[in-house]
């Protein structure tokens, strides 16, 4: 029998760091501290060396970061936030939460990342923040878009979720912009054990006002200088970010090789476009993501192979019902249509072999 070839596999990963993982997780038992607890200062203490950011804030999710991101830069309604269409729904749904309008720029064809020379026409008088979103696990360009924004006076937002461990012209993806968004659901480049995310920033202002909000809004106990959520990571989730993170640099090793691995095999197949990474930056493929006109065909041949496979967007925001009418296209988003005909993701994951990889591909091309 051959083994089963799984989309994301968080099982091997366990069992490789089941001691770490159960050290840690005893840790919090043992000290009881289920809310806060010693963990999240340590976490967020080593996230910063990471990304090399000031400041990290832990919370409860990605979505939830990136609504704390928009609540503390003060995010009113009537407000407008430009960001594409083409990405996980949670990127417009924080925004249109705060009565804010979502405004889509399209995106580019072979990045799938938004198409930076869109942005400057669809700034208005109410545009707040820009959202790049660092889709499949690549950054967009970041240097052209904080010059914009700062033209503007307006913050950009790194939606991260798909990136944590990529690189940008030398710098980490989450230190790129004023403002970065992660997540750590389970099966993002680093994943907990349910929800988790952390929001980055060099603004200790910034980060004051976060720490706040994650908190119900509160400076200190049961004193609400603003509004705020029920934002907090726990200690659990916490802890087992840290047991990952020792082994954090040999995963994204992993998944950039296995993803060049992809791009290899599939070289010279006219029916598949892969993506593009750009030479200045890295991608962790949060998603291995090709691109096909006969995409349909390609999924069934993986279907009668047994091997899993994903759509990473099948309809992109602006046609989805609930945003059709709280959202701004700033032009013709016809690209992003496109290529939400068109993208389909493979199993990606740091323990994902080379005889499975050649089953993988062997299925897409006979
Ligand atoms: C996963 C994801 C989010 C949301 O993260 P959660 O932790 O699931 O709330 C936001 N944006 C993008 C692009 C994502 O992929």
């Amino acid at each position: 029998m051959t083994k089963k070839i799984e989309f994301i596999d968080l099982k091997t990963q366990y069992a490789q760091l089941k001691t770490a993982i159960d050290r840690r997780i005893q840790t919090v038992l043992d000290h009881g501290q289920y809310i806060m607890g010693p963990e999240v200062p340590e976490l967020e203490r080593r996230l910063e060396a990471y990304v090399g950011a000031a400041h990290c804030v832990t919370v409860a999710s990605g979505t939830e970061a990136l609504l704390i991101a928009l609540m503390a830069i003060g995010v009113k309604p009537g407000d407008e936030v430009i960001t594409t269409p083409f990405t996980f729904v949670a990127t417009a749904e924080v925004i249109a939460l705060l009565g804010a309008v979502p405004v889509f720029v399209d995106v580019e064809t072979d990045t799938c990342n938004i198409d930076v020379g869109l942005i400057e026409a669809a700034i208005t008088k109410r545009t707040r923040a820009i959202i790049p979103v660092s889709l499949y696990g690549q950054a967009a360009d970041m240097d052209e878009i904080n010059a914009i924004a700062a033209s503007h006076g307006i913050s950009v937002i790194e939606d991260a979720a798909q990136s944590f461990g990529s690189t940008y012209r030398e710098k980490r993806s989450c230190n790129l912009s004023s403002i970065a968004c992660t997540s750590f659901f389970p099966s993002k480049p680093l994943g907990c054990y349910g929800d988790g995310g952390a929001i980055f920033t060099d603004d200790a202002e910034l980060a004051k006002a976060m720490r706040e909000i994650r908190v119900h809004g509160q400076e200190r106990r049961y004193y609400h200088t603003r509004i705020g959520v029920g934002g907090r990571m726990d200690t659990l989730q916490c802890a087992i970010v840290l047991a990952k993170l020792d082994n954090l640099n040999w995963e994204i090793e992993q998944r950039i090789r296995i993803g060049a691995g992809y791009l290899a095999k599939l070289r010279g197949n006219n029916a598949i476009q892969p993506l593009t990474v750009r030479s200045d930056r890295t991608c962790v493929w949060g998603q291995f993501t090709l691109q096909s006109a006969s995409r349909d065909d390609l999924l069934e041949k993986l279907k009668q192979a047994e091997i899993p496979s994903a759509i990473h967007y099948p309809v992109p925001l602006h046609l989805q019902p609930a945003y059709k009418d709280l959202s701004r296209a700033a032009g013709p988003l016809s690209r992003s249509e496109a290529v939400s005909k068109r993208v389909f993701s493979l199993p990606m994951h740091p323990y994902l072999d080379e005889s499975e990889q050649d089953r993988i591909v062997a299925a897409l091309v006979d």
